[in-house]
């Protein structure tokens, strides 16, 4: 039997990030259980890298505004690199709705404090990129500290950090039942048994199932997302940020010398999907060549596409803190597409949580599991 004050099952990102933190709050007796014999094979590993503080809900911007100055600063603090890229996210609207949208988010984000967000003018948006086909772009928000990471060195710098501080990795190890004696918990695993009073759920879309060791229904499921990477191309500036087409949702970034390119197709349903589907290709270009026209030149190579899946909650925002049922079992789950981008912050809330029961960062109340069963969903529409 090993003994640990806190267990994490899961050694993605978020994981890795709880780990960090705890360690670095002075709590080093951490083990961190994770079933792949290499880090990154979950969503993470599969991840676009946009990070962005531009959210409709208060939370999410709080989370983004630890986030990304944690980001910036990732190196000096952790020694290793992340490759935080600051080139912003562009919103274009192409309606006077979405133009309002923008502006109420852009309202939110500058009373919370969000320093380097703008609202800039159609002509504004054709000037910096004569590229794109602007003639129905009304305007957009754009925010110069947004941009990207690479999400598998940040994971891999926080858990090296963690271990270099005495935090323990197991790798090939799979957490198989979990059960609660008298105050502590016994996790069975393919390796040896774990004791501790502390576990931390940090499975990815997996995270239902080990939910359910322990009785709990836990409202995450897995949704597949393409990402389709070009071959280099350089018609297009490659310091541009990540652009938003608000009229579909294509959205594109720099990656290598080519772009990476994204579209949340709606006909997608649930389900633990991670083929890549070749007649994405066709759909993503249409829409990348309507929104650039000399995205029309593009090669892409089919076999380079990958598919992952993102954790779906029933209102897009995570699920984070400790159970009311199960005392000692905690969630950082379901994250919608942002688990890479506030993976920094999950990790400050849970270890802030896990060692002294509060948290300044947000609200911990609005994340909580019992929302749901209390009706007090907080929907992000911001979502991509
Ligand atoms: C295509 C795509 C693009 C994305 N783009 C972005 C983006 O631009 N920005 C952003 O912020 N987010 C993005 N995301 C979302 C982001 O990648 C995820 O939210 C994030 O990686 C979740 O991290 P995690 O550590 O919770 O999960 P994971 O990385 O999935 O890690 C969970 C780990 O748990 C392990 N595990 C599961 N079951 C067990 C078990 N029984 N025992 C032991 N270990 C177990 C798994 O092996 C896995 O390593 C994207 C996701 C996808 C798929």
């Amino acid at each position: 039997m090993h003994t640990a004050d806190v267990a994490i099952i899961g050694g993605g990102i978020v994981g890795s990030s709880i780990a960090y933190h705890l360690v670095d709050a002075g709590c080093k007796n951490v083990v961190v259980i994770e079933r792949e014999s290499a880090q990154g094979k979950g969503s993470t590993g599969k991840s676009m890298g946009g990070v962005r503080a531009q959210f409709s809900t208060p939370v999410n911007i709080q989370m983004s505004l630890y986030s990304i100055p944690f980001y910036a600063s990732f190196e000096e603090r952790l020694g290793y690199p992340c490759d935080y890229r600051p080139q912003g996210y562009l919103f274009c609207a192409t309606s006077d709705n979405h133009m309002a949208y923008l502006r109420a988010n852009y309202e939110k984000q500058v009373v919370l404090g969000l320093k380097n967000v703008r609202l800039v003018a159609g002509d504004e948006i054709r000037g910096m990129f004569p590229q794109l086909r602007a003639d129905d772009i009304v305007g957009g928000s754009f925010c110069s500290t947004d941009g990207f990471v690479d999400p598998y060195s940040a994971m891999i710098g926080c858990m090296t950090w963690a271990s270099d501080h005495g935090a323990i990795l197991w790798k090939n190890t799979t957490v198989t039942g979990v059960s609660r004696h008298e105050g502590c918990f016994e996790i069975a695993t393919t390796r040896d048994t774990v004791s501790a009073r502390t576990v931390v759920n940090c499975a990815g879309v997996w995270s239902a199932g080990i939910a359910k060791m322990v009785g709990i229904e836990l409202p995450v499921e897995p949704l597949r997302r393409m990402l389709v990477p070009t071959e280099p191309f350089d018609q297009f500036p490659h310091t541009a940020p990540m652009i938003i087409d608000m009229s579909n949702g294509f959205h594109f970034r720099p990656e290598g010398r080519g772009f990476l390119l994204a579209w949340n197709d709606p006909e997608e349903t649930a389900g633990y999907k991670t083929d890549f589907e070749p007649a994405f290709i066709e759909k993503i270009l249409t829409r990348a060549a309507d929104r650039v026209p000399v995205f029309e030149n593009l090669a892409v190579n089919p076999k380079r596409a990958w598919a992952g899946l993102y954790e779906m909650t029933p209102d897009h925002h995570p699920i984070l803190g400790e159970s009311p049922e199960v005392p000692g079992f905690f969630f950082a789950n379901g994250f919608s597409g942002h688990g890479v981008m506030h993976s920094p912050a999950t990790g400050k809330i849970l270890s802030d949580l896990i060692l002294t029961g509060k948290t300044d960062l947000i609200d911990a109340s609005l994340l909580n599991f019992s929302r749901f069963a209390e009706g007090r969903m907080i929907h992000e529409t911001a979502i991509l």
